[in-house]
């Protein structure tokens, strides 16, 4: 079995460089370990990434009746409220996106990719890599059976599960890992603007511990938790019942929920922020969050995963085309995104972020400069809370401290 690239991995970063590599008329095939439809976390997308479907050739494979519009964000701490609009932006582009059910959203990409030439083999798990002179030799599980796929280039997309990286021995983790609990449940109504908009709350009583809750096209609702493992384990119980209990301290959502049935038990994810000491090889290249992930408060996963989606296949098409790849670049590139984001984390679980965000009567240039970054535009250096995200933070921090009500 051979072709010119193999992706380990269909999930959105995987599904968007099969299909650029398929347009641009190469082999390519992608491993993947389960069977789609399969269930995943990461529900709310960014304007941003609806610009990087498109690069991609994959925004006319999602079908916009499937999915909720998402037109911005709520954040919330107790009473006080802060309606993020995402058409007051200072970089253009859409300032609209969905709320989508993974397991249909992933697999619309990943079959408009296959209509490109991609080969796809589900229920195939790569097991172990060989870095040869002139080829990589993958082997992976399909039906209990060893198989054998000989590429010229190898991109890794398998999310945390980081297959290239965990063989190279070059992850890291944080020291304090973060977790997540979820669930999902059947709400009886809601209004438009609950629909339309995700709810970011903060425990009135913990700066570490905020929710989502991911309004759905089919009248369900996505809720989640997110600390970390010190402070879930001063709650006691099963996963469920610590779950109830962080709910029941965060009144806006459950308000939201007290009428609401859930859908399946909860889950809990757990120490899935990760880093890798290099993103490339000669053969190979990591995307997606098999690439690194931060935190997941901003959603910006899927984003940053079509993002160097796009942004590596430019490379490898100079490579499979005998032109010297520039793979400096396409860091760098990924670079001033996950800057911007990793400063923007930084500053939420401070607290100092959650101040702005919530902060009353804010400068109309700052708050369009802000709500640019929370939309997913985090490569436009133009705006200078990308260009010196720690810098202007701090300054707007300062300046709340001194004038509370700017
Ligand atoms: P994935 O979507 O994980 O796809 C990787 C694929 O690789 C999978 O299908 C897997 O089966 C396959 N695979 C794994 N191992 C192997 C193997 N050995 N062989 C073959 N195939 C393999 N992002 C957002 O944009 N919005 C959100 O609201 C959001 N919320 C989140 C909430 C939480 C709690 C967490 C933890 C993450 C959240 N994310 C969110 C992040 C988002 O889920 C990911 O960033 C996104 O799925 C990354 O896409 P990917 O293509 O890199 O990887």
């Amino acid at each position: 079995m051979t072709s010119d690239v193999a992706v380990i991995g269909a999930g959105p970063a995987g599904a968007a460089i099969s299909a650029i590599l398929s347009q641009n008329g190469f082999s390519v095939t992608v491993l993947e370990k389960n069977l789609f439809p399969r269930f995943s976390i990461g529900e709310s997308l960014l304007p941003q990434c609806m610009e990087f479907l498109e690069e991609a050739g994959l925004l006319s494979a999602v079908n916009p009746d499937s999915f909720q519009i998402k037109k911005g964000a709520l954040f919330a701490r107790g009473d006080q409220k802060s309606k993020i609009d995402f058409s007051e932006k200072f970089t253009s582009g859409p300032s609209e996106t969905w709320q989508v059910t993974r397991a249909e959203f992933d697999q619309s990409l990943i079959n408009k990719s296959v209509e490109y030439g991609t080969e796809v083999i589900f229920n195939a798990e790569v097991k172990e890599i060989d870095f040869n002179p002139s080829s990589v030799q993958v082997s992976f599980l399909a039906d209990g059976t060893e198989k054998k796929l000989e590429t010229k280039f190898l991109v890794d997309a398998s999310g945390g599960a980081m297959v290239l990286p965990r063989l190279l021995n070059s992850v890291s983790k944080p020291k304090l890992s973060k977790v997540s609990l979820f669930r999902h449940f059947k709400v009886d109504s809601r209004n438009l603007e609950e629909s339309e908009n995700i709810l970011i709350s903060i425990n009135p009583n913990n700066k570490k511990i905020w929710y989502w809750g991911i309004p759905l096209k089919d009248g369900n609702i996505s809720v989640g938790v997110v600390t970390d493992e010190k402070t879930l384990s001063s709650y006691n119980g099963s996963t469920s019942e610590q779950f109830d209990k962080l709910i029941s301290e965060e009144p806006n959502l459950f308000k939201r929920l007290h009428i609401a049935s859930p859908m399946r038990e909860t889950a809990k994810i757990q120490a899935y922020e990760a880093k890798v000491k290099k993103l490339y090889g000669d053969k190979f290249l990591l995307i997606g969050n098999a690439g690194g992930f931060i935190d997941p408060i901003f959603s910006s996963g899927i984003t940053v995963a079509l993002k160097s989606a796009v942004s590596g296949s430019k490379e490898i098409l100079k490579l499979l085309k005998g032109q010297k790849p520039d793979w400096k670049a396409y860091c760098d590139e990924m670079n001033v995104g996950n800057k911007t984001f990793k400063a923007y984390v930084d500053s939420w679980y401070e607290g100092t972020l959650q101040n702005i965000i919530l902060m009353e009567g804010k400068d109309p240039d700052i708050q369009k400069k802000i709500n640019s970054i929370l939309a997913g535009y985090v490569w436009d250096q133009r705006n200078t809370f990308v260009k010196e995200p720690k810098r202007k933070l701090k300054q707007v921090s300062s300046l709340i401290e001194r004038f509370p009500a700017l």
